[in-house]
Order: C-alpha cells, then structure tokens, then sequence
C-alpha cells in the first residue's frame, strides 16, 4: 500500500495550498489512505460529517489535484470505518497482484517536454525521446541516452513516462534506477525457493509496455543482473516492448557489460546529451525562473549562465539559491553585487568577472554616457554610436545569444543587434579613431 500512501501525501500538500488551515486541520488531516482500487482512490473517515462535507466543498479542489499528479488513479471516494470491509477483498486482490508486479505509474510532473529546453546539446535526444512516447516499440527499440551527470537523461525518461500516460493511463510502464533494478534482482533470488528462482521478477519486468532503466552504468561487476536483463530484454524486445536506457557513457564503452548485452544496447538508436551551450543555459534559466514566478533581469540570468556551464543541476541550483537568499535579504534579484554575494560559495568571485555590465560600464565611462542613455533609445549620433561599440565589444569578448544582447539593451531585436555589430566592425577597418577607441575600452575591461 505504500503508493496509495505516497500519493495521497502528495494530493494532501495540494489541498494545503488551496484552503485555509483551519479547514485543513479540520477535515482532512486526519484522513487516511485506504487503497486505489479501478482507479480510485479509497480515503477512510472516521467521522461520517468530515465525509459530507468533503464531498460538498472540497470535491472540485480534490479532483483538481489528482488531475495534477497525472497517474492513473483519476477519482477518489471517502468511506466511514463501517465500510471497509466492502473494500477488504478487493484489498486482498490489490495486495496480491502489487505482489506480482509493482508498477508504480508515477513520474515526476516537472520532468515534462514542455519544461525541457531544447538546444544543440540535447536536440536529437529530445527527438528520439518524442518518437518512442509516440510510438513505443515500434521506432526506435531500444533507445539508448547518454550523456554527463546533471545534464537531463532522468528528465527525459520522466518526460516520455509522463507523455506515454497521458496518451493511455493504462500503459504498464517501469522507470527504475539500475540500482533499483539489481536490488530488485537480488531480492528475488534470496526470497523464493530454488525452483522458484526469478519467476517473481521475471514477471515483474517482463510485463510490461514500457522498461526504463536509468543509469545502467550501474550494472559494472553485477554478473548475475546482467544475465537477467539480457533475457528480460530479449522477452521484451521481441513483443515489441519500448525500452529505453540511459548511461553516462556510450555503449561501446561500458566495457564491465557482457559482450551481448553491449550488443543489444547498441541495436536501436543511441543518442548523447552534451553540455548546452550558452544560450540554452539562458533559455533553461528563464523558463525555470518564470515558472517560480520570480523576475530576473538579462544581466543576472546571464551571470549565473556564464558561470555554470557543466551540469543543469548545478545551474538550478545557484538559480534557488539566489532566489532564496534574495528573499531572506529581502531584496531583488536585480543587481550583479547581491548575485555574487549569494553565490559566494559556488564561484570565484574575487577573479575578474567579465560581463555584460562590466563591459558596458567601461564603455560608458570612456564616452562619460550615463548606462541608462546607453542601454536607453535615445538616437543622438554620439550616444548611438557608444552603444554601437558596447554591443561591438560584447559580441567580441562575451559571445552571448544575440538575442539576450538585445534583451539587455531595452528589448532590441536580433537584426538591431547584428546591425550594430557589423558596423563597428567595418568602422574600425577604415576609422582609426574608432579603432583606438575600441582598444582603449578593452584595456580598461582588462585592468579592473
Ligand atoms: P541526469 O539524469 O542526466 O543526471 P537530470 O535529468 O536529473 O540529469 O537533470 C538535472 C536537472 O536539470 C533536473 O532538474 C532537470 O529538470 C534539469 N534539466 C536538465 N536538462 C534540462 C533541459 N534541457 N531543460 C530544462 N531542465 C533541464
Ligand atoms: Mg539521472
């Protein structure tokens, strides 16, 4: 009974958020998780009056909320201690059949496609990922993603879990950490009898539509695993079943595998995630930014991009920090001090630190221009052309996204921003003067 546990826990921080904590303290705390039978599931109250008036003022929040959680169960009902009993044998059924396969259908809501940024570093990746949630076993069989830690592999397989259930709520799907798996494996051969051996968790893995097994680096020195799964996976692969494997490295190269197994991993498609470039750690920084409601400007984003460049993790991570510690400072998130302060554990923020600001201030202070003119859309010829260099100079020492270049200076387009480039850029062939200034702002940015 452990899920239903697990997820009326999670529909109960829900309700939490969605009435007061007097009506919380009143009628649901004391609510306990019965089982989920055909899809329901079964909450026990010990008083017949928190029943109605569940059912009368909190049904619509209820639903709401198990809609979120985007499993299978999709109703619940509230019985009185009397009527347990009803449910007893169905009971019984669940416990034995949870016996036979464990098949949790439960995948993180916020590893979804739609919260997954999509960059060079992990486009094809994504692609395969879209076309086996679509069409499990039929195209690509096994699929195989690799790549470096903290850079989206779990993601990804939540993310085709989530999908494939959203297309068919009845889709048997397995997502297990590979050490899930040999524990799995293990238990079985110590708990049943000889002739008994496996059959527990052959059952268990080979019925199913989906397997995904995260992490099979996992698998190096577990002989007796690797036997397993390569039966489970010929069962599987020859029904047509979707498999789908992730590793930090290529099959080739998990050399600890028996031979056939490397094989069969490398038979359907594989596919890498690198580590994303500059624009994509903006773009992920801004959606998960938007999604937490906070408003960062350009510059900050692009600060904490710029610093953390090898694991996604490790990028949301200072993202939560800044955010936390702005609110207990009860500051904004708006300038690059505040930024380096909260994160002073994390970078080196003693070394120089080139950034767009940094870059613009010098300009600003060779021309002696206020930032706001420079930033601003004022069109005197002089101010036009200091921003012209500013924007010069970052594309040159910076290489940011055009785009959030022009996010930086007020919300101009790309074009206004390769315009601007490519001009300076002829000037300072033909014009010595520009072509000194633009090396005397550089020493500047240099020195400080
Ligand atoms: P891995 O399994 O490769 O170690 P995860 O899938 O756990 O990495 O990803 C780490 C974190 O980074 C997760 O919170 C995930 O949502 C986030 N993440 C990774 N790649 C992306 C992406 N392309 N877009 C949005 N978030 C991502
Ligand atoms: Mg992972």
């Amino acid at each position: 009974m452990e899920e239903c546990k697990k997820i009326w826990d999670i529909l109960l921080l829900g309700i939490s958020n969605n009435i007061s904590t007097v009506s919380y303290d009143m009628w649901f705390k004391n609510l306990e998780p019965l089982t989920i039978t055909y899809n329901k599931l079964i909450i026990v109250a010990n008083l017949k009056s928190a029943k109605n008036t569940i059912n009368k003022n909190y049904r619509k929040i209820i639903l709401d909320e198990i809609k979120k959680l985007n499993t299978y169960v999709d109703d619940y009902l509230i019985i009185t201690p009397d009527e347990i009993p009803i449910y007893q044998d169905k009971i019984d059924e669940i416990k034995k059949e949870e016996a036979s396969s464990t098949n949790l259908n439960m995948f993180d809501s916020n590893f979804t496609f739609e919260m997954f940024v999509v960059g060079s570093s992990n486009q094809i990746a994504f692609a395969a990922a879209k076309a086996v949630a679509k069409q499990p076993g039929t195209l690509h069989n096994p699929l195989f993603i690799y790549g470096g830690v903290g850079l989206g592999k779990t993601h990804i397989m939540h993310a085709i879990g989530n999908e494939i259930i959203k297309n068919n709520k009845k889709a048997k799907i397995i997502y297990c950490t590979t050490e899930q798996f040999v524990n799995d494996f293990i238990d079985s051969i110590r708990n049943s009898k000889d002739n008994e051996q496996n059959r527990k968790f052959r059952e268990k893995y080979r019925n199913v539509d989906v397997l995904m097994l995260d992490d099979i680096q996992f698998l190096a020195g577990k002989i007796g695993t690797q036997e397993a799964l390569f039966h489970t996976f010929n069962d599987l692969y020859q029904f047509k079943k979707q498999i789908v494997i992730s590793s930090d490295k290529h099959p080739r190269e998990l050399t600890f595998l028996e031979e056939r197994l490397q094989s069969r991993f490398s038979s359907g498609l594989t596919v890498d995630i690198s580590l994303p470039d500059l624009e994509t750690r903006i773009a992920i920084l801004q959606k998960k930014a938007f999604y937490k409601n906070v408003n960062l400007p350009i510059n900050v984003i692009y600060f904490i991009a710029e610093k953390f460049d090898k694991n996604i993790r490790e990028l949301e991570g200072a993202l939560q920090k800044v955010i936390f510690f702005c609110q207990l400072k009860g500051v904004q998130p708006d300038n690059i001090d505040i930024i380096k302060e909260a994160l002073k554990d994390d970078i080196d923020v003693s070394s120089h630190i080139l950034s767009l600001d940094s870059i613009v201030d010098a300009t600003c202070s060779y021309f002696n221009i206020k930032k706001q003119e420079v930033i601003g859309k004022k069109k005197l010829k002089q101010i036009v052309q200091a921003r012209q260099i500013a924007i010069y100079l970052i594309n040159d020492l910076l290489g940011v996204p055009l785009a959030t270049i022009g996010s930086y200076f007020g919300g101009r387009d790309h074009t206004t921003i390769i315009y601007a480039r490519d001009k300076i850029e002829e000037l300072a062939k033909t014009d010595n003067l520009v072509a000194t200034q633009i090396k005397d702002i550089k020493n500047m940015i240099q020195k400080r």
